[in-house]
């Protein structure tokens, strides 16, 4: 607890770019030709080899090399289809970024110190995290920190390279595992990959927000005969439309995916968030680290979740691939499955009780002191509400964090919830 007291009364003694409202900055870049390009590739598709899984569909539909809904649009802020926490305040990522440091100096003080974020989407939370970092200079001392950022799409690395170094990058060779790379506005190397799996080993605390939910997801239905896929199909009563079936016989997921015990009649299950959930495992396992993945979610209850965001309202997932955001919530019971026992868990907890533990109202009460614009003021307690209102984020979003087994070694016996990691456990501020 004593180091991140000593991280917070740092930082309150720093004065902070004043808030900025994002959403307002947003230069909407979306593509406005009409995109029927996947529903015509998906049609011609399912017309030749049947119908396709849904976490198939999901995969074209957002991440389709051409024309993916992340790979084509920027979909983040007021003029996108969705909002997130470190779009509307900077105190969510300072938050983070004191999470960070307080990980690297309980698990040690490693030499080294990579932040790998995946999923960064316009950098904003990497952006406060960094600023964050050069605040706490006198603290992170000679470390040699870098910045990983694993990011899908083209046109989402461009943000965040011009976010975080000004866009001073360069592409790199076909021969190196980063395909772009730089230097962030801080100092620090900065690299881009396509896949977890490209990033060096290291000391890696790594992040992922509104990460997981945006992986495909298979879904399946309880039947008579037992469980079974639902697919994506041709609408036989109108062909430029496609409509949800349920498999006939069992397939390959629906055969390996199902747990004997699931008393659900429908259950969703994402088999990539659970292999890149095992790389970052294996990896803090092996290397150092810890891991907090932030995004909504149940611990394995929740039964139907998939759904699309258009415009910031509610849209059919089957209508217009390619233009929606898809998104399923995470169920973190299968995310801690899948790690194994190699590591330890900790949560989900709620997005209020983590930001709360780890002194969002301190904070928010710093900023309100420097702040003397009465509309900013307004804003900053807008979004401070935003973030922490049980009716708004504040209990939908969940915290979940892996870490190094030896982090909690010396506090074996000791309740996991009571455990001495920051965010998780209330500060005791004596
Ligand atoms: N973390 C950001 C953005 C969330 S949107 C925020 O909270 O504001 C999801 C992000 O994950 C986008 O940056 C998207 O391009 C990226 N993404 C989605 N699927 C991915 C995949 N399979 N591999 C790498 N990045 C992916």
């Amino acid at each position: 607890m004593r180091t991140l007291l000593r991280l917070k009364l740092l930082m309150s003694e720093v004065r902070w770019t004043m808030w900025q409202n994002r959403s307002s900055s947003n230069s909407s870049i979306r593509s406005l030709e009409s995109n029927t390009s996947i529903l015509k590739h998906l049609i011609s598709k399912i017309t030749a080899t049947g119908p396709i899984s849904v976490a198939e569909y999901m995969r074209e539909a957002l991440t389709n090399p051409v024309a993916g809904y992340y790979v084509k649009n920027d979909m983040l802020g007021a003029g996108g289809d969705f909002i997130t926490s470190p779009e509307i305040s900077q105190i969510f990522g300072e938050l983070l970024g004191v999470w960070c440091v307080s990980e690297w100096m309980a698990a040690g003080k490693s030499c080294t110190f990579q932040l790998v974020e995946l999923g960064p989407g316009r950098g904003s939370l990497a952006s406060d995290i960094l600023r964050v970092f050069s605040q706490l200079k006198a603290v992170l001392g000679e470390t040699d920190i870098s910045v990983h950022l694993v990011e899908v799409s083209p046109k989402l690395s461009q943000f965040q390279a011009e976010c975080l170094t000004g866009d001073k990058t360069q592409t790199c060779n076909d021969d190196q595992l980063a395909y772009r790379s730089g230097t962030t506005r801080t100092g620090l190397p900065i690299y881009w990959y396509r896949r977890i799996e490209d990033v060096p080993r290291g000391f890696s605390v790594f992040l992922a927000h509104e990460f997981f939910d945006a992986l495909p997801i298979h879904k399946f239905q309880r039947t008579e005969k037992g469980w079974r896929e639902v697919m994506v199909d041709i609408d036989p009563e109108s062909p430029e439309k496609l409509r949800f079936v349920v498999s006939h016989s069992p397939t390959l997921a629906s055969s390996i995916l199902i747990q004997n015990d699931d008393r659900r009649q429908h259950v969703e299950v994402c088999p990539e968030g659970g292999v890149i959930v095992q790389k970052l495992a294996n990896r803090i396992a092996e290397d150092g680290g810890s891991a907090l993945v932030v995004d909504y979610g149940h611990d394995g209850t929740k039964t139907d979740t998939f759904r699309g965001f258009k415009g910031h309202q509610l849209h059919n997932v089957l209508e217009a691939p390619g233009m929606a955001d898809l998104t399923a919530d995470v169920d973190f019971s299968y995310l801690r499955k899948m790690t194994g026992n190699e590591v330890t868990c900790l949560g989900p907890v709620t997005q209020r009780s983590f930001l709360k533990n780890m002194g969002i109202d301190s904070r928010l009460q710093v900023l309100l002191r420097n702040c003397h614009d009465p509309s900013a003021r307004a804003q900053l307690i807008h979004s401070y509400d935003m973030l922490i209102n049980p009716e708004k984020m504040g209990l939908r979003f969940q915290f979940f964090s892996v870490l190094n087994r030896g982090r909690l070694a010396q506090y074996r016996g000791m309740q996991k919830n009571t455990a001495p990691v920051a965010g998780f456990a209330e500060l005791d501020m004596q």
